[in-house]
């Protein structure tokens, strides 16, 4: 007796069909699981045996073979046990074959025949329904996730038992509906601008980094508020649309970190691995890959606190995702894609002691203080466009009742610089002023007649490179923006030449 049961994997972000076939044969009892499989799939033998007994089913002692297809990539996970157990229940007839066309089951099998939550579930669903697919069976912990595709009706169960019954028509499972509470507003842990003191120029240079997805490098001395600065700018960038928080919680999905029950991710995620992280922990890899803190941080921000401590390899692996926005990763068996696109921003100190420039503390020796910023590789350097030397906040500001500058003040601006962006490149397949080639900046960064002559002035001052020529353009662009200008004047030059790295004049004469 033969039957067939469909279900999925997911490889990268991406969901990919699996047909679960069982046999069931007269024979020296045995039971194997076939068909390309990982170690973890090879085991579940026995799990899916137990399950089935332990939920009341008796197992007749013949040859039980599961065969996963097709047999062209290898099958990982644990998600396969319930589509097994349902085609061998269908074998020994306990449940009819009619519905099993039109649906996809996934979920894992405990020993006592409950379901327990998997990972991968959000690319599947959705490859599902594209492929027209009508009934999704699901793990309870796993239905608020599911219920995301709309165009598929999911039923989530917390037994075996459950999902048989069901099959059967004894007794239906009600319909997963998505509770998703829109949460984009909900401003739950809030954090505000408002809450820092003085750092206005820090304030401006993080809005204009924001509005044009430019990815940014402070410069300043312990406690002069870097980290406080970054933890809060994930709540001033624009809302999420629906599909962005469905591409972050695919990727959180595929890594299983969805926490059980958990739903859709509404929120721009923020990420800050530690100096020491591994260049695999960085960008995803692993013998069945998973994503790296790069794509946790997709959409949201990714924070290199002590920028200088990551070590080399960690600092080259972050050039390729930097320069395509993606994760490739290859195996011999698939290759797998996770989109990678944070917006970057890195801290850190100006010397080993941190103090530099101020004499009377930092006792740097100068060629000390310009091998210290030597560590960082020039291959990142050329894609982080704007820099930023944070000052310790005064005593005068400290204390004076001058206007701090809130979240809500900055946001206007990036809401104006955004709306300009998405005209701007409504032809185009970006979206921000940072992602420009060279042609888009010919095209879009026109300049006033005197600005053209500032700014050639300033490129033989500065003797600027051809890449620093294009980054500060496209910073001016955002800067433009932000007032809703047209055309990019002197002032937003001279701006976006004051944001340019310590490396980027002549000589290192703009570090010393
Ligand atoms: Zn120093």
């Amino acid at each position: 007796m033969f039957c067939r049961v469909y279900s999925g994997v997911c490889m990268g972000i991406e969901g990919r069909m699996v047909r679960v076939e069982a046999d069931v044969s007269n024979g020296l009892p045995a039971f194997c699981v076939i068909g390309e499989v990982s170690g973890e799939v090879r085991e579940s033998g026995g799990r899916i045996r137990t399950g089935i007994k332990n939920s009341g089913f008796s197992l007749p002692p013949k040859r039980y073979l599961i065969n996963l297809a097709p047999a062209d990539f290898r099958k990982a996970g644990t998600g396969f046990d319930l589509p097994a157990a349902v085609a061998i229940l269908c074998c020994i007839e306990q449940i009819s074959p009619e519905l099993l066309d039109n649906s996809i089951f996934i979920g894992e099998l405990s020993l006592n025949g409950s379901l327990i939550p998997v990972k991968g579930i959000l690319p599947v669903v959705s490859k599902a329904a594209k492929e027209g697919f009508k009934y999704c069976f699901v793990p309870w912990g796993n239905a608020q996730e599911a219920a995301a595709v709309s165009e598929i009706e999911v039923y989530a169960a917390k037994t075996l038992n459950e999902v048989v019954a069901h099959l059967q028509g004894k007794s239906k499972l009600p319909r997963t509906s998505l509770e998703v509470r829109r949460r984009i507003k909900d401003r739950d842990g809030f954090l505000d601008f408002g809450d820092i003191r003085g750092q206005a120029a820090a304030k401006r240079c993080i809005q204009i980094a924001v509005a044009g997805w430019h990815h940014l490098l402070m410069i300043g001395p312990p406690g002069s508020g870097k980290t406080m600065l970054a933890e809060r700018v994930p709540y001033i960038m624009p809302e999420l649309t629906w599909e962005e928080c469905l591409d972050i919680t695919k990727i959180y999905s595929s890594a299983g970190r969805i926490e059980p029950g958990g739903g859709i991710i509404t929120r721009r995620p923020f990420r800050r691995p530690h100096h020491s992280i591994s260049d695999k922990a960085l960008i995803g890899g692993g013998s069945v890959p998973v994503p790296g803190e790069m794509s946790l941080a997709h959409g949201g921000v990714l924070f290199l606190d002590e920028f200088a401590e990551f070590s080399r390899n960690v600092m080259e692996a972050l050039r390729q995702p930097l320069e395509m926005g993606e994760v490739f990763i290859h195996r011999v068996r698939g290759n797998y894609r996770f989109p990678a696109r944070p917006l970057v921003l890195a801290a850190m100190n100006s010397c080993r002691c941190g103090y530099y420039p101020d004499r009377g503390m930092c006792r740097c020796t100068p060629g000390q203080i310009q091998a210290y910023m030597g560590r960082i590789s020039g291959p990142v350097l050329e894609r982080i466009d704007m820099c930023i030397h944070v000052q310790r906040v005064g005593y005068e500001h400290m204390r004076a009742s001058e206007a701090i500058i809130d979240s809500g003040e900055m946001e206007k601006g990036i809401k104006r610089a955004r709306e300009c962006q998405k005209r701007r490149f409504s032809e185009e397949n970006i979206s921000y002023n940072s992602e420009m080639d060279s042609r888009m900046i010919q095209r879009y960064c026109s300049l006033y007649k005197e600005s053209e002559s500032f700014y050639e002035q300033i490129y033989e001052r500065f003797h600027l490179s051809a890449r620093t020529f294009q980054k500060i353009l496209k910073v001016a662009r955002t800067i433009s923006d932000l007032e809703g200008s047209e055309q990019v004047g002197v002032a937003h030059l001279a701006e976006a030449v004051s944001y340019r790295l310590p490396d980027e004049t002549y000589g290192g004469e703009g570090w010393q």
